[in-house]
């Protein structure tokens, strides 16, 4: 039995970071969206994550009144190397005449200013969409919510759900590598310093967060469930081992893991449906890319519909929109893609080969200023 229907110009299907951002996007502009989660609302308040934010992103979330200045650790350097081989380089903010190159939140700070913004009545938590019918004009979308049925007609459905589970329109690569997640005290203080350090197990990444080290250490599955199982001085001394002595570790949170797959959707659009954040790619964490694309998914899109007229769904817009993305979502899976693959191996002649790239980039400022460029702005030109 239906209890309500309800018009909107666009539904959102996931109130995750990038879900809400199209939703202050298109406010911002004017536009009435509707957003729905399965989640009841501040679910990403148990959230392990810690995410590097580019500089480019932090300039759209200021433009939404969305930036949380507060949580967010400002990242000075960047110092690269791979662990058992020569060759290293290092990215500073000098260099690259911004005031930082990124900033590192977690992610419950980041969903909680996200959340704090959107207008009243924009979310409906708790809800499962459970049928979409799609039609010349509208779509409707059969919700259930606390026991009752909903339905939704809307011009335009935008898939924001995140992690997409296996489907024959999504292409998944497994990189048979999971990410174990931990804050840690470091001796001495990090100094605003990132750490991205390459080895056989996958790549181990430092990033400054308050007083501590959001970690991410990426190892084959059978060690993730080895690291998880530790008590935390075999954690810290396994953590040591693999990052070497440059910085001591002295305390430990408790554990998180993700398993890494590269998740392409193939088709970005269908009709009077658009597939942005997560839901449209799903990349490894390393070099912090995908937040960092989905938010400009989401202003994209925004920008898209806001110059669509009424028909915010129509073919001509969501063309444009899939096109328009193709060179970002392209450049940064490519990246993050090589990135992985290039250096996830202990093949002696690759080791070589990273050592050389890694010199390179340290003798060749121009080629440094654009895998840094990369990270701050994204596929964009920087100034
Ligand atoms: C270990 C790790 C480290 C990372 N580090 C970085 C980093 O440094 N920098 C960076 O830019 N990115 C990073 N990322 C990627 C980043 O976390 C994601 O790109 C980002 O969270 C994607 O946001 P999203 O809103 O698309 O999806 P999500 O954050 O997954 O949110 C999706 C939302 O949709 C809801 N949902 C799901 N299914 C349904 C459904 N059927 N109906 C209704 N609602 C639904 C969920 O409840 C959730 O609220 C990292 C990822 C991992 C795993």
């Amino acid at each position: 039995m239906t209890d309500a229907t309800l018009d909107t110009e666009v539904l959102i299907v996931g109130a995750g970071p990038v879900g809400m951002t199209l939703a202050l996007s298109l406010a911002a502009g004017g536009r009435k969206a509707l957003l729905l989660d399965r989640r009841t609302r501040g679910a990403w308040r148990d959230d392990p994550r810690a995410l590097a934010l580019a500089h480019g992103t932090r300039q759209l979330l200021e433009t939404l009144g969305a930036w949380n200045a507060a949580a967010g650790t400002a990242i000075h350097d960047i110092h690269v190397s791979q662990r058992g081989g020569f060759g290293r380089t290092q990215i500073t903010r000098e260099e690259m005449a911004v005031e930082a190159l990124g900033y590192v939140m977690r992610y419950r700070d980041l969903a909680a200013a996200l959340d704090a913004r959107l207008p009243a009545a924009t979310l409906l938590d708790g809800a499962e969409l459970t049928a979409l019918q799609v039609g010349n004009d509208r779509t409707v979308a059969t919700i259930r919510r606390d026991g009752g049925e909903t339905t939704v007609r809307a011009g335009l459905v935008v898939h924001a759900e995140g992690t997409p589970a296996d489907d024959a329109g999504v292409a998944v690569s497994d990189y048979r590598q999971h990410a174990v997640l931990a804050e840690v005290r470091p001796q001495p203080a990090h100094g605003q310093r990132a750490w991205e350090r390459f080895t056989a197990d996958g790549p181990l990444a430092l990033l400054p967060l308050g007083d501590d080290y959001s970690v991410v250490f990426t190892v084959p599955p059978a060690k993730a469930d080895a690291l998880l199982a530790m008590d935390d001085t075999a954690f810290l001394a396994a953590l040591q081992r693999q990052f070497g002595s440059r910085v001591s570790f002295t305390a430990t949170s408790p554990r998180a893991r993700y398993p890494l797959a590269l998740r392409l959707r193939r088709q970005l659009v269908a009709a009077r449906q658009v597939w942005i954040g997560n839901a449209a790619q799903t990349l490894h964490p390393v070099s912090g890319q995908g937040f960092n694309l989905g938010i400009r998914d989401a202003w994209e899109l925004a920008q898209a519909v806001l110059a669509a007229g009424d028909d915010a769904g129509d073919t001509v817009t969501l063309a444009g929109y899939a096109r328009g993305r193709r060179l970002d979502r392209r450049g940064s899976v490519a990246f993050t893609d090589g990135i992985v693959r290039a250096f996830s191996t202990d093949f002696a002649p690759l080791r070589v080969a990273r050592g050389l790239g890694l010199l390179a980039l340290d003798l060749c400022p121009p080629a440094r200023r654009f895998v840094a460029g990369r990270m701050i702005w994204g596929a964009r030109a920087w100034p």
